[in-house]
């Protein structure tokens, strides 16, 4: 029976990793995959996880289940750190990482709508694409990045949500944005919640690299303005990135209702839509997540962390602009100083791609999105040099 199946379609990143793998010069430099690197190359485990596995592995007397939507006070927490504040009019269930919480509100709204259409950036992370096409929903593509400028087309966006209405959900991506790097502005988040109000779209906000741009609070400015004004919003937030938890699978998925009637509708669904998925989400990541964001010491040690992480990014946007600057004569890679979070599409050709890849071992994803954070500052003359090279 198996025999038939359809090969699946390769991953392209995962493709790239082993092709990376395989590559035997020593100056290679991987810029495929999306996990933070600090300027040894390594993805370190976080100080406060550290700390609070040492406190839950004393502490903990159970490993039985937690709550089919999972630990409450995670949820608490969670929807504290992203929404700045947990109300009644708050649904969550705690879920496998992003893609867990993303899947638990696709199909909460396919069961509540099963012809809702929903709508991504175009570009998006593929997986956005993937899982709702694997889930037979409707997904279409909104006008998002500008090859031109490497900035938004915002005013294409704006007008194609205009046209949406009550059956419309739109996924948006909270902060830094995978995998343009293009982010909306506080007043772009503010205008396209008027277009929700206006027109009756649900929005899906992708929350999974909260802190990894501007700050904790200032990564999330334009979506709390969102949610203290529509009467209904879904986020999924992921601590992969922000507490470097990738493996241990902890996500959050939150749901804002106009009323507590139809959250404890939406609360029992979450349960039931668990169940049927995957039954208890995994409890370890989602517990070491909790201790940190409510024990004041390691809450701020985990900060002062994801701070050194954000400007260490940041430092190299700014410093690989420069060597592009003075490797190619031109402002015109001054975009990647702008940007914010963990990539940046360099706006290279394929062919441009593969020769930087080929005469240099630099590696990037097709479209020429980058992991800036799998750069070291000692790596930036090269990259630029190779980028002139292939006629960047
Ligand atoms: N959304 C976006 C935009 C992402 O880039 C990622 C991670 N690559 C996720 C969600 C989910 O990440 P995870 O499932 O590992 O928490």
């Amino acid at each position: 029976m198996f025999n038939s199946l359809p090969q699946p379609k390769p991953d392209a990143i995962i493709a790239l990793m082993a092709e990376y793998a395989a590559d035997p010069r020593d100056t290679k430099v991987d810029l495929g995959v999306g996990v933070y690197k600090d300027d040894e190359g390594r993805t370190p485990v976080m100080r406060a996880v550290r700390k609070a596995e040492e406190r839950l592995h004393a502490a903990q007397t159970t490993k039985t289940y937690t709550k089919l939507t999972g630990d409450p006070a995670f949820v608490k927490a969670m929807q504290e750190l992203g929404l700045g504040q947990a109300t009644d009019r708050m649904a969550g269930a705690a879920a496998p990482g992003g893609t867990g919480a993303l899947r638990v509100l696709f199909e909460l709204v396919s069961r509540a709508k099963p012809d809702a259409k929903f709508h991504i950036s175009n570009p998006s992370w593929p997986s956005h694409e993937g899982m709702l096409n694997n889930m037979g929903l409707s997904v279409s593509k909104y006008d998002y990045f500008d090859a031109e400028t490497c900035g938004v087309r915002f005013d294409d966006m704006l007008a194609y949500v205009n046209g949406l209405g009550a059956d419309d959900i739109v996924v948006l991506h909270g902060c830094c944005h995978n995998p343009t790097g293009a982010n909306l502005t506080d007043a772009q988040w503010a205008q396209l919640t008027e277009s929700a109000i206006a027109n009756g779209w649900t929005p899906l906000v992708d929350l999974a690299y909260q802190g990894m741009g501007d700050g904790l609070e200032e990564d999330v400015t334009g979506m709390r303005h969102m949610a203290s004004k529509v009467q209904r919003m879904m986020v999924a937030q992921s601590c992969s990135k922000n507490f470097g938890l990738y493996r241990d699978r902890a996500g959050c998925a939150t749901v804002i209702c106009p009323d507590v009637d139809e959250t404890k509708l939406v609360q029992a669904t979450l349960a039931s839509v668990n169940r049927m998925l995957y039954s208890f989400a995994p409890d370890h990541g989602a517990a070491l997540a909790e201790i940190i964001l409510n024990d004041p010491e390691l809450r701020a040690d985990w900060e002062a962390e994801l701070t050194e992480m954000r400007e260490r990014i940041n430092g190299l946007r700014d410093g690989l602009a420069e060597a592009l600057r003075q490797a190619t004569n031109s402002d015109r890679f001054d975009f990647i100083k702008e940007h914010r979070g963990m990539f940046s599409r360099l706006g290279v050709t394929p062919e441009q791609v593969k020769a930087m890849r080929d005469e240099a071992g630099i590696y990037m994803v097709q479209d020429s999105r980058m992991n800036i954070a799998g750069l070291t500052e000692e790596d930036l003359p090269a990259f630029a040099r190779a980028a002139a090279a292939a006629g960047a």
